[in-house]
């Protein structure tokens, strides 16, 4: 029986650890990907900042021995077989675990303009072109980088920006701003605490620009309109972290019926269009409901839930049995960190703040390397 695993992010790497002894020896399980390296997409923020850390796993490292790794670039999926750049691949079941893309929603000049942050390899060279950018910049102003996005990365990467930007100019010599359309950055968290990150970030003299609409991104400015106003904003530098949808792969495969390349999913994480066919969808390329019918947002720990689940449940699904139960997400908490120095963070009904939590977060981080590894 042939398994194949497309991806080698959160979810796929979870599904593959959470796999029994019966089937790890009884299946041929393929594991595809673009990467011999395991990296954390939670950390891009990081890369693209150059802060000094540690922010790949070799893959010979991570995946069982009756796992056989092929680096391949994967360009369709298909009814029974992956068609990737160096070959095509059978399988009886698949599990597609390929991970997000970035959201331009259409506004003109994103992709020629704007850094976004989708991978280890993108994120690297954003900041090559971040440190070219500085020692090109010959202005007698500022060196301005502008952020568009105060969602959950635009805000990591604005704090670890801003870290780096410290140590690489004085105060005076650059300039970083933050574009939200909504009237506030970090929906995600109570307006108090959310609030915390505004008041941390405007001391440190991140400008925060918000409730102003992108209209277009050019090569040094961002035209916006901000109360009914068309305004310019100075960007030597531009970053895109406006929203995320799923990998293009998903779009390019007719096989799958999806919106913003994700594929709706019911809860054994099938696609909903098409249960009972040995087809698998997690992390981001899935779109699962909750009970009240709003899709989940994506993130590393709904994606790892989503894979471990799998894996626990693929005995029975590969002797052809039902699942033992549907998959159910326990929300564990969400921390955002603004630099190295200061994070806020909600875990159940607690809301936590300060340099302690940036701990706790590379603490969680920690355990994701460790589980993985092990
Ligand atoms: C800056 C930032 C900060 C974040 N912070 C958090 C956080 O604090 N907590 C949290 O829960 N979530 C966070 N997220 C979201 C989280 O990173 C994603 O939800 C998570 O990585 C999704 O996991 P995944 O397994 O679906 O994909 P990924 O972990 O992204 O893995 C995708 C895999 O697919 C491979 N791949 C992609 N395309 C191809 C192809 N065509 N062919 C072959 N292989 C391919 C990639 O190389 C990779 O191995 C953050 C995201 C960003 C960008």
């Amino acid at each position: 029986m042939r398994l194949v695993v497309l991806g080698a992010g959160y979810a796929s790497l979870a599904f593959l650890k959470s796999l029994g002894v019966a089937v790890r020896s009884n299946c041929q399980i393929t594991l595809i990907s673009q990467s011999p390296l395991h990296y954390f997409s939670v950390l891009l923020h990081e890369v693209a900042a150059g802060l000094p850390g540690s922010y790949t796993i070799p893959l010979s490292q991570i995946i069982p021995h009756e796992v056989r790794f092929i680096q391949d670039c994967v360009l369709e999926i298909q009814d029974k077989s992956v068609l990737g750049a160096q070959g095509t691949y059978p399988y009886d079941y698949l599990v597609v675990g390929l991970g997000f893309a970035s959201e331009s929603f259409g506004v003109p000049g994103v992709e020629e303009h704007a850094h976004s942050l989708t991978n280890f390899a993108n994120a690297q060279a954003s900041h090559q072109a971040l440190l070219q950018a500085i020692v090109d910049f010959k202005q007698e102003r500022p060196f301005s980088v502008v952020v568009c996005g105060g969602g959950f990365s635009g805000i990591e990467l604005v704090g670890a920006l801003n870290d780096t930007l410290k140590s690489l100019c004085t105060p005076k010599t650059y300039k970083l701003t933050c574009i939200e359309a909504m009237p506030a950055i970090l929906p995600m968290f109570a307006p108090q605490l959310a609030q915390r990150g505004v008041d941390y970030l405007q001391k440190k003299g991140v400008q925060l620009v918000l409730g102003a609409k992108i209209l277009a991104c050019q090569s040094d400015r961002v035209l916006v309109e901000q109360g009914g106003v068309t305004q310019e904003i100075l960007a030597d530098f531009l970053f895109w972290t406006c929203g995320v949808r799923g990998n293009p792969v998903i779009e390019n495969s007719t096989f799958f019926k999806s919106v913003r390349a994700r594929v709706e999913v019911n809860a054994f994480l099938e696609p909903v269009e098409m249960p009972g066919r040995g087809v698998f969808v997690v992390g981001d390329c899935a779109a699962l409901k909750d009970s009240e019918g709003k899709f989940y947002p994506p993130s590393a720990q709904l994606a790892s839930q989503m894979g471990r689940y799998l894996g626990q449940e693929f005995s029975q699904i590969s002797a052809r049995k039902p699942p033992t139960k549907p998959f159910s997400f326990t929300p564990k908490g969400v921390i955002c960190s603004l630099g190295t120095h200061f994070a806020i963070g909600n875990l159940g009904k607690c809301n936590v703040v300060g340099k302690w939590v940036v701990w706790l977060k590379r603490y969680i981080e920690w355990r994701w390397k460790r589980d993985i590894i092990a």
